[in-house]
């Protein structure tokens, strides 16, 4: 059975709607697919219609936006209720703040030089409530200021360089809390990518498992797959199951495709048995 448990379509950053993702999903032999936008749930609606034709098996999912001890963090929920009326207000809330965002990350790189990129930016998003650094980094190639979007967030948009902004998120208890509350299971994803150090790292996956927290992302785009057994070591130590995604994002655009999901190291517990149907 092919998993793929983290994925973005148009509604977030990624370049595919919900329905053309879902389809490639099923083109790719993924069996089990979770559709995971950043703070967004819209998309959701269109990828079961399409799961359904297809008969591809859909998991709710979405990908929120954390900020931890001065530390961005992105926390997936799998197998949520995207109605659930505190996950919705809360992810509303995460999106007011990304405009206020998108309009500082906007104002520093025109001090840097380069006006107009809140717009140039909008011109890449096609849900206007969700601006992300994604859609600045794509403009910033097609208005020719780096080659690839790899180069761009060597350059700019992210701590020490242009366009980069520290930003109040939502904090780590409210978005386990909505996630979990509204029927699903939380997952800290591609934790080998956010600087933290080892103490620090302990201190977030012995919190994140006290506020109900239940997986934690080992295999993914993100890590080099030197990197997976370290994470399932660190989610035996704490309790945590074990999840995978590809983090796809569109044909061509870093990360890796859909299925592109290597099976767990051994001693994992998945955190899908739970979720899928006919594997608990
Ligand atoms: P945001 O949520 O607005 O901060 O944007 C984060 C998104 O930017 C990620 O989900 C990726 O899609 C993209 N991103 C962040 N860092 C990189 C990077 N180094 N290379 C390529 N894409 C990146
Ligand atoms: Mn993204
Ligand atoms: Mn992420
Ligand atoms: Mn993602």
């Amino acid at each position: 059975m092919r998993v793929d448990l983290h994925s973005h379509s148009t509604f977030s950053d990624g370049l595919l709607s919900p329905a053309d993702v879902v389809e490639r999903a099923v083109q790719r032999g993924v069996d089990v697919l979770a559709l995971t936008d950043h703070d967004e749930v819209s998309g959701l609606a269109a990828a079961r219609a399409a799961a359904a034709h297809w008969g591809l098996q859909l998991i709710d999912g979405v990908e929120i936006s954390v900020l931890w001890q001065d530390t961005t963090l992105h926390i997936v929920g799998l197998g949520i209720n995207s109605t659930h009326e505190p996950l919705v207000d809360g992810l509303a809330a995460i999106r007011t703040g990304r405009e206020q965002r998108a309009r500082r990350i906007a104002q520093s790189l025109a001090d840097a030089g380069i006006p107009g990129s809140l717009e140039g930016a909008r011109q890449f998003a096609k849900n206007p409530e969700l601006v992300s650094r994604a859609h600045f980094a794509r403009h910033l190639v097609s208005a020719g200021h780096a080659r690839d979007t790899n180069a761009v967030f060597r350059n700019f948009l992210t701590p020490g360089k242009p366009g980069y902004v520290q930003h109040q998120w939502s904090l780590l208890e409210d978005a386990v809390r909505w996630i979990t509350g509204s029927g699903g299971v939380a997952v800290i994803a591609h934790p080998g990518r956010y600087p933290l150090n080892q103490q620090q790292c302990e201190s977030l996956l012995d919190e994140f498992r006290s506020l109900g927290g239940t997986g934690l992302e080992v295999v993914t785009g993100s890590h080099a797959p030197s990197e997976y057994a370290t994470w399932a070591r660190y989610a035996r130590r704490f309790g945590l199951r074990a999840s995978a995604g590809s983090d796809f994002h569109g044909p061509g655009e870093g990360y890796r495709d859909l299925g592109d999901v290597p099976v767990l190291p051994a001693g994992c517990v998945p955190v899908w048995t739970e979720l899928v149907c006919g594997t608990a």
